[in-house]
């Protein structure tokens, strides 16, 4: 199972000198409960006094709404193919989603850092298979994407966007700004939705259950670095052979 326990968790001391390495050794066992009290409590301590977690959730997001909202109502005179961009989008989307968790999330990459140093050290040492729940709402600061990295993101979004637009294909470009953004929103939903409290009425759906189940399994330490890479719907995940089944397969524990 997973649970087992490290005889040596990383303190905050180790995370720092992790943080240093161009390449640090994966963190591979889950730490004892207690030890992830005290990581937790650590984490919140850092929280700084002006963060408002309803904000970090919102504010983001209903900007990336809006941009959609905007993208779709500049369409005009749309044409079957055109709607094409949006399954199109979606898959690379998809894809950039895997690829990006696989190289930078789990491996120290020295163009974005920063995407390690929250995502192993932290969010994947609090949170394990059968412990995937937050307890604060300010751990949403350990959930969502930091709102200047989806900011970033909504603006990459934007200068591809002018591109296509200055090409000519405007219906195109705005369909591809609402797909792109879309997905980043959608990212963070669905994301939260998984490490709400399991009574929580959003993961009551068959559907979120299903996703939640998937990105819980990314969750044990063993499985993290190759496994259920899609936080979203796993469709790269299922090109890519990575979808784990739980208990993990036998080759896991090989690797
Ligand atoms: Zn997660
Ligand atoms: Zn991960």
């Amino acid at each position: 199972m997973v649970t087992e326990l490290a005889p040596q968790p990383p303190t905050a001391d180790e995370r720092r000198r992790s943080r240093r390495r161009s390449y640090p050794r994966p963190i591979e066992t889950a730490l004892p409960p207690e030890r992830r009290d005290a990581l937790r409590a650590e984490l919140l301590a850092e929280t700084p006094r002006w963060y408002v977690p309803a904000v970090h959730m919102l504010v983001p997001s209903l900007c990336g709404v809006a941009m959609m909202a905007i993208a779709l109502s500049l369409i005009r005179d749309l044409t079957p193919w055109q709607l094409l961009t949006v399954p199109i989008v979606y898959v690379l989307a998809n894809a950039n989603e895997w690829t990006v968790h696989r190289i930078a999330l789990h491996r120290r990459h020295p163009l974005a850092p920063v995407l390690y140093d929250q995502h192993t050290p932290k969010h994947h040492m609090l949170y394990i298979t059968d412990d995937m729940a937050i307890r604060d709402r300010r751990e949403y600061r350990l959930v969502l994407i930091p709102a200047y990295g989806l900011f970033l993101i909504f603006v990459t979004a934007i200068a591809i966007t002018a591109v296509i637009w200055w090409l000519g294909f405007r219906n195109v470009a705005c369909l591809y700004a609402a797909t792109a953004i879309g997905y980043a929103v959608s990212y963070e939903w669905l994301h939260l939705s998984y490490h709400l409290p399991h009574d929580h009425p959003v993961g009551r759906s068959r559907l979120i259950r299903g996703l939640r189940r998937h990105h819980a399994i990314h969750h044990d330490p063993r499985l993290m670095q190759r496994w259920n890479l899609n936080v979203t719907v796993p469709l790269w995940d299922v090109v890519m052979r990575t979808v784990a089944e739980y208990p993990p397969p036998a080759q896991c524990d090989r690797e």
